[in-house]
């Protein structure tokens, strides 16, 4: 078992917490209204790792809401917003988010995550969450002050870097399919190992992921392409059974089939190396999407040719098209977000292909008119697209691919095609000609366009005016007397 975390526990990371005004209020309010209350949860494990965290949870043996409301006042803080259905409360001190919620005791039926609940003790609180390292405690009592309460061992995983659930796995998965994405979640982020018995038990659930919303599924999905390398998150769901049940085409990616001994890469390594890349290079989630599925249509389009070998012609168009599917069944915006993907897709191997042949100019500039603002993003992609084991191959990728920056550099600097303004409007050519609107004017805009990126004339006023008097006349139109120069 190998751990990969950068954090290491010091207990002493709690000296001293019981003094912070937040926590000496809920001591204070505890000890007056007689009721036990802790600190619960991410805040303590975070605290105990030195990890950063906004959201300090408490928990009280009773109303958690009066608590909440009470200690409060104490703290002069923010109005309480009060959730009735979950029996939480919260407020804001600082800009540290501060919930209460009474202790509880749950059990759940098969068929539902929505559990039947009640009050119970801290013990009982600390059955229900879902990791030992999660389920930490705090003591804000008279007696064990300050004092960790640790039923399950947390602080010994913790250590270890370990995740594992505090009662036996199938009761913990089953009750709520969502603690198993929870656990890849977290394994990524902290750099921890998943215990193997919670691992077997996470394959053996992994079908009761069905019963999870695609919102609560996304928002795990999305925090482990946010991590530093997503890769690590993406093999524990492929292995433990998961992506199987939300993202089957990412499933399909994996494996290299050989044909007459010629193989082709394993495209679910290398769409992972490629996520990874392009996570050392941009916090972009969305462009970190468009890594995951640049080559997702790969499996659809793959044919082998005699004496040719394997190719996946088209992958990037059809890709193109797989994006809304997968981002209407994830329950992923459908707004520009997704349209920002789908660009990617469709274009990730634009840059690469110009430099097959001479880089001419008039191809940069298609491809700067066509990728527009998003050029930037596309050309992340397209450097962290270059995996090749072959280091001569590789060599001459990236050679190439610095030609191609330089190139965007130079046209885009003499062409400003990057957000490409006609010089001629609509507008101009219906004055020049005396005509209402119709079909003619978007042919000749058409023909500017391609005039300009084709380089047969320059991004300027007067050579697109000229060439729009010209294509008029040839197509019948007659200019206005006096429209032969722009004003
Ligand atoms: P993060 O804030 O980084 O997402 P966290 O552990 O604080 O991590 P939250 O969702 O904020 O996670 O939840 C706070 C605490 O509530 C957790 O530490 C855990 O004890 C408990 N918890 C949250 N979700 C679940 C769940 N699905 N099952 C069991 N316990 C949970
Ligand atoms: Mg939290």
């Amino acid at each position: 078992m190998s751990r990969t975390s950068s954090f290491s526990v010091d207990p002493a990371r709690l000296d001293g917490v019981v003094q912070e005004p937040l926590f000496a209020a809920v001591a204070a309010e505890a000890a007056a209204r007689g009721i036990p209350a802790f600190a619960i949860g991410g805040y303590v494990r975070d605290r105990l790792i030195g990890r950063p965290c906004k959201d300090i949870d408490f928990v009280v043996e009773g109303d958690g809401i009066a608590f909440a409301e009470a200690v409060a006042k104490r703290m002069k803080a923010e109005p309480v917003h009060v959730f009735k259905n979950f029996g939480t409360a919260m407020f804001m001190h600082g800009d540290v988010q501060v919930e209460f919620v009474g202790a509880r005791k749950e059990s759940y039926r098969r068929d539902s995550r929505k559990p039947e609940v009640e009050p119970g003790t801290i013990k009982d609180d600390q059955e229900r969450r879902d990791f030992t390292i999660n389920a930490l405690a705090i003591s804000l009592n008279a007696g064990s002050l300050g004092a960790l309460v640790d039923p399950f061992g947390g602080i010994l995983d913790l250590d270890r870097g370990l995740l594992r659930t505090p009662l036996d796995p199938d009761i913990t998965f089953s009750d709520d399919p969502l603690r198993m994405l929870r656990a890849v979640r977290f394994a990524n982020q902290l750099g921890f190992t998943i215990d193997p018995p919670t691992f077997d038990a996470i394959k053996r659930n992994a079908h009761r992921l069905e019963i999870i919303s695609a919102e609560r599924i996304h928002t795990e999905l999305n925090k482990i392409i946010a991590c530093a390398r997503p890769s690590i998150g993406f093999n524990l769901l492929r292995d433990s059974g998961l992506l199987q049940e939300f993202f089957p085409e990412f499933v399909a990616l994996s494996g290299a089939e050989e044909k007459y001994g010629i193989g082709h890469k394993d495209n679910f390594h290398h769409t992972l190396q490629v996520l990874d890349n392009v996570c050392a290079a941009s916090d972009d989630l969305w462009l970190r999407w468009g890594a995951v599925l640049h080559d997702i249509a790969k499996p659809l389009t793959k044919r082998f040719h005699p004496g040719l070998g394997w190719t996946f012609h088209g992958h990037e168009d059809k890709g193109a098209r797989m994006v809304p599917k997968i981002f209407r069944r994830l329950k992923l915006p459908l707004d520009e977000k997704m349209k920002f993907v789908q660009k990617l897709v469709a274009l990730h191997l634009r840059p690469i292909a110009l430099t097959k042949e001479e880089v001419t100019d008039s191809a940069v500039r298609r491809l700067l008119f066509d990728a527009g603002d998003d050029i930037d993003a596309l050309m992340i992609l397209c450097r962290a697209d270059i995996t090749s084991k072959n280091e001569k191959k590789k060599e001459r990728y990236l050679r190439n691919y610095e030609l191609v920056m330089q190139k965007l550099q130079d046209v885009e600097e003499k062409d400003r095609v990057r957000n490409f303004q006609p010089p001629v409007t609509g507008e101009d050519i219906m004055r020049a000609f005396g005509i209402p609107p119709c079909k003619l004017i978007g042919d000749i805009k058409t023909v500017i366009k391609d005039a300009i990126l084709d380089g047969r004339i320059q991004n300027d006023r007067a050579q697109a005016w000229q060439l729009m008097l010209d294509t008029g006349r040839a197509m019948g139109a007659e200019p206005v007397a006096g429209m032969d120069r722009p004003d």
